[in-house]
């Protein structure tokens, strides 16, 4: 133990010692904790995830992007089932910020993954619904850490391709891929929301629909990415074409998975993005956590409907009541 770290009450240390045991059970009750809203379940979780930590760290962290419907179960299924069946333990976790609007989430639903949510090698975990973006995305980088500790070998974070959800996911992942569709334009779409920039590997997916239109996807989002700045200079991004239904082109996915660890391992890019990772982490928590403090201070609540009035109607400027309400912190 560090001198940071908070002593576990004895129920928590069964979590941990459950969780680094391998125990499914002791991996679900600890993700729930983490989830939970309640401020002594905050308390706790926090000393499990502390004294998780040192044992985290040691998988492989993939982000899988996509429109609904693009096959981001299907090919997640049939990536698992390739995984396991090497002899991994793969965990899937999902970052879902529309789950907190609709109170349960269509990604990592168990159901959409039938075959390997069957397996003892799997472990699938729809998306905490915890409000806004920043909460859910908060909640799965924790959870991501627990399964770390329990031993998977590679986590899978699925999200949809809409919204900073891809963003959030591809600053907690060593590699983010994006799945597209093999239709005309669609890489011009991904390029203007400026996803294809944060994606280390990209999908044309449903390639046995039609071989000749995803030959020719692949080639015009080559060609795009060509107009892109390279993230690192030790790495080319790869354009593959894919069937995830007939299981075609995941072996070569994951070669690609692995070549991209080796090069950015041999780099010092892979430990030096987990670090950036881990820091914005944390600033992140402090600019949520400032804003809560903020919002909940009594001079603040009590001047803010005025001023907010006062901007509205241009008897203030917006800077002016700013200043004034940051005051108040003091
Ligand atoms: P998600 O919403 O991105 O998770 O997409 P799903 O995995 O649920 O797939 C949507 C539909 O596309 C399903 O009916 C799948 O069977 C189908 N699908 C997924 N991958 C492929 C593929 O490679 N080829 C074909 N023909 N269909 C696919």
């Amino acid at each position: 133990m560090n001198a940071l770290q908070t002593p576990l009450a004895a129920e928590d240390q069964a979590l941990v010692e459950g969780v680094l045991s391998g125990r499914l059970r002791a991996l679900a009750k600890t993700i729930t904790l983490i989830e939970s809203q309640r401020d002594d379940h905050k308390r706790r979780a926090k000393a499990v995830l502390e004294a998780l930590l040192p044992h985290s760290g040691g998988a492989m962290r993939l982000g899988i992007s996509g429109v609904p419907g693009v096959g981001k179960s299907t090919f997640i299924e049939a990536l698992g089932l390739h995984l396991i069946a090497q002899g991994m333990k793969v965990a899937v976790l999902a970052v879902d910020p529309s789950s907190s609007l609709t109170g349960g989430s269509i990604l990592g639903d168990k159901t959409r993954m039938e075959l390997l949510s069957q397996s003892t090698s799997a472990f699938i975990r729809p998306s905490p619904s915890a409000g806004s973006l920043g909460g859910v995305a908060e909640k799965t980088r924790e959870a991501m850490l627990v399964c770390e500790a329990y031993g998977f070998d590679v986590i899978i974070v699925e999200t949809v391709g809409v919204g900073q959800s891809e963003t959030a996911v591809a600053g907690m992942t060593d590699m983010f891929c994006l799945l597209q569709l093999p239709n005309a334009g669609d890489d011009l779409q991904a390029i203007k929301k400026g996803i294809m920039e944060i994606a280390d590997m990209i999908v044309v997916n449903k390639a046995d629909i039609d071989a000749r239109a995803a030959q020719l996807a692949r080639a015009q989002m080559k060609s795009a990415l060509h107009l892109l700045r390279p993230a690192s200079a030790n790495w080319t991004v790869p354009v593959l074409t894919l069937s995830a239904l007939h299981k075609d082109g995941v072996v070569e996915f994951w070669q690609q998975v692995e070549a991209y660890r080796k090069a950015m391992q041999a780099s010092g890019e892979f430990e030096a993005k987990r670090r950036h990772q881990a820091l914005a982490w944390m600033w992140e928590m402090i600019d949520s956590g400032l804003r809560a403090r903020f919002r909940s201070h009594p001079e603040v609540k009590r001047q803010l409907p005025g001023l907010r009035e006062a901007v509205e109607e241009g008897a203030t400027t917006p800077s002016a009541a700013a200043w004034r309400l940051l005051g108040m912190l003091n």
